[in-house]
């Protein structure tokens, strides 16, 4: 990569990183426009071009913002599809007259019926072109995700946009104190259900996890530190388990668990206290465990002890 090449890759990543503004200095989680973005990264891998119309993103790009929604009802796909447009340089929404929908008013270019009529957004030329460098495109992807999704949803959220057969992720950088010091704290057992296991002579299946995302100003400090087993670090990062004020287990009503065999295990978890590390560590921070509630667990909740 040449120095020019470098800086041009550098300038997309910080104009995409204001547009979508995951870098929210409140450190809230937005992830619409990053998920409409990975859509149209995906169609574009998938030879579906640089355009399109409304009518065929209304579905795809709603069920995704309805699986990922951070507030009790997500948004309309209208709304990132519109708003996205507020970098021209990235994406641009006309009828197929030309004109910008943008610029008319709110109650014309909010509705759904007449963007499914008259919308075809297209990803700017410069961007398409520069989306081109599979590099560029993998690194732009990775930040997407990272910025706004925990890292144990990031395979599945690329198989939904289609990309998981051509994006290759760069592993993403670790803390390696956070991940020494949380598993001794909790002394190597799952906080929620106390797994343990060993296997020539590691432990395994564990994972030191983030409560409040890294990427939304989580620390990688023992207050924010949780050690679970891989089945429920994916359900605590997919927002199916949380915890309330009391470190108690909240299990979101929005699970359904399809076997009765795996449903007693959860139905105890609900409403029981987590495990708390060894004294001489700290639990998590009710401040983090708020945000994790806010920001991922999938509400409402019901506590079901
Ligand atoms: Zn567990």
């Amino acid at each position: 990569m040449t120095a020019a090449h470098k800086h041009g890759a550098e300038a997309w990543v910080q104009r995409v990183r204001e547009t979508t503004r995951f870098q929210a200095t409140s450190g809230t989680r937005a992830p619409y426009k990053p998920l409409l973005l990975l859509w149209l990264v995906g169609r574009l891998a998938n030879g579906h071009g640089t355009a399109a119309t409304f009518l065929e993103a209304e579905d795809e790009v709603g069920r995704l913002l309805s699986s990922h929604r951070v507030a009790v009802t997500p948004p309309s796909a209208a709304n990132p599809f519109v708003y996205l447009a507020s970098d021209a340089e990235l994406w641009s929404v006309c009828t197929a007259e030309g004109d910008d929908i943008r610029a008319m008013p709110q109650r014309v270019r909010e509705n759904s019926k007449h963007l499914r009529e008259h919308a075809i957004g297209r990803l700017a030329p410069r961007f398409a072109a520069a989306l081109a460098d599979h590099e560029l495109r993998d690194r732009l992807v990775g930040e997407l995700l990272r910025s706004e999704f925990p890292e144990t949803l990031h395979e599945s959220i690329l198989a939904e946009v289609g990309l998981a057969q051509h994006v290759r992720l760069a592993s993403a950088p670790r803390d390696p104190q956070f991940q020494r010091v949380v598993p001794m704290a909790y002394e190597f057992r799952c906080s929620f259900c106390d797994f343990s296991a060993i296997m020539l002579g590691e432990h395994v299946g564990l994972d030191a996890a983030h409560v409040r995302m890294h990427s939304k100003a989580g620390p990688s400090t023992i207050d924010n530190g949780i050690l679970l087993c891989a089945l429920h670090h994916r359900l605590f990062d997919r927002g199916a388990l949380s915890l309330d004020e009391d470190r108690r287990i909240l299990v979101s009503q929005q699970l359904s668990i399809t076997d009765g065999r795996s449903n007693r295990s959860l139905l105890d978890l609900a409403g029981r206290r987590m495990r708390l590390p060894q004294s001489a560590y700290v639990p998590p921070a009710i401040e983090h465990i708020e945000w994790h509630h806010e920001n991922l667990f999938k509400k409402p909740a019901r506590a079901l002890a």
